[in-house]
């Protein structure tokens, strides 16, 4: 047994786990630890990352996910979700602090990793995962290393241009792909209409709310297209918040995507999967980030 412990950054909550590497983790049954701690001021988050270290006890690795631009020392740029989160040295100050090299990097690469190693991705040679949430965050696994790029900030596919004359993004730029294929897109798209609400009407049979369904799936397969014609990729996993209601939005992703393919007679279509891991998927991704993430 090899216990490594992983610890997930949220918005609100900080989520520790320890996982057996060596053995299968389908999901929380398979935990041998799990901690959770609020999330705190950015000034704070290395104190609290340490209590949930010493939390999880004795590991042979230790690593953790960020939301956010993280630099490839582990160095927190900014981070959306986290209060007062410029440049904070999160990797080397938490190294120092607990004597020993803490891996960290964004959390949709760590997702990614756990989807690839024990959920949807599994025997995936070129994966992306693409989390649909508030915004779009992702992580691309290509021959069993997760890719990060010059800076770190290699898949950061919710800005993806896709209309430069489109609505604003929360980056500051107009017509991002998570202007229009996020949480906050689909919400857009309804006129105001909370997401839920519109999946409750569609779910009923309602045309109004079929057609805001229709008109979101095809701006997430315009980015999932994108990101075949970027890396040729065999599996797509898609999760968050979205990914809850895949019984009814699926179907019309997969259509839309088979027409917006380029060359489909050419090729093999990369497939695409529900996340299978859920709210653990982050922290157990952390723990393989010393493994999968250098
Ligand atoms: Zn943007």
């Amino acid at each position: 047994m090899t216990r490594v412990a992983g610890i997930d950054v949220g918005g609100t909550k900080c989520l520790g786990v320890v996982i057996d590497i060596d053995r299968d983790v389908n999901g929380e049954q398979d935990l041998l630890a799990q901690v959770r701690y609020a999330t705190p001021h950015a000034s704070a988050l290395v104190d609290t990352l340490a209590n949930v270290a010493g939390e999880l006890g004795e590991v042979a690795t230790i690593g953790v996910g960020i939301p956010g631009l993280i630099t490839l020392h582990g160095v927190m740029r900014a981070s959306p979700n986290i209060v007062g989160s410029v440049d904070v040295a999160v990797g080397p100050d938490l190294s120092a602090r607990l004597g020993r090299r803490v891996y960290v990097d964004n959390d949709g690469n760590a997702a990614a990793l756990a989807e690839w190693r024990y959920g949807a991705g599994r025997g995936a040679r070129n994966m992306w995962m693409v989390t649909l949430g508030t915004g779009i965050g992702g992580g691309h696994v290509l021959n069993g290393v997760v890719q990060r790029g010059v800076n770190g900030f290699a898949g950061e596919i919710g800005h993806m241009m896709v209309h430069p004359q489109g609505p604003q993004c929360t980056c500051g730029r107009s017509g991002c792909w998570e202007v229009y294929a996020s949480g906050r897109g689909l919400r857009m798209l309804a006129g105001g209409e909370p997401g839920e609400d519109v999946i409750a009407r569609a779910r009923t049979g309602d045309t109004a709310a079929m057609t805001v369904l229709e008109s979101y799936a095809q701006w997430v397969a315009v980015g999932l297209s994108n990101l075949t014609n970027l890396s040729d990729p065999d599996v797509i996993v898609i999760g968050g918040g979205v990914s809850g209601a895949g019984d009814i939005v699926m179907p019309m992703v997969q259509r839309w995507f088979a027409d917006t393919l380029y060359s489909p007679e050419q090729r093999t279509h990369p497939a695409l999967r529900l996340a299978q891991l859920g709210e653990y998927a982050g922290a157990i991704g952390a723990a393989l980030l010393p493994q999968f993430g250098v």
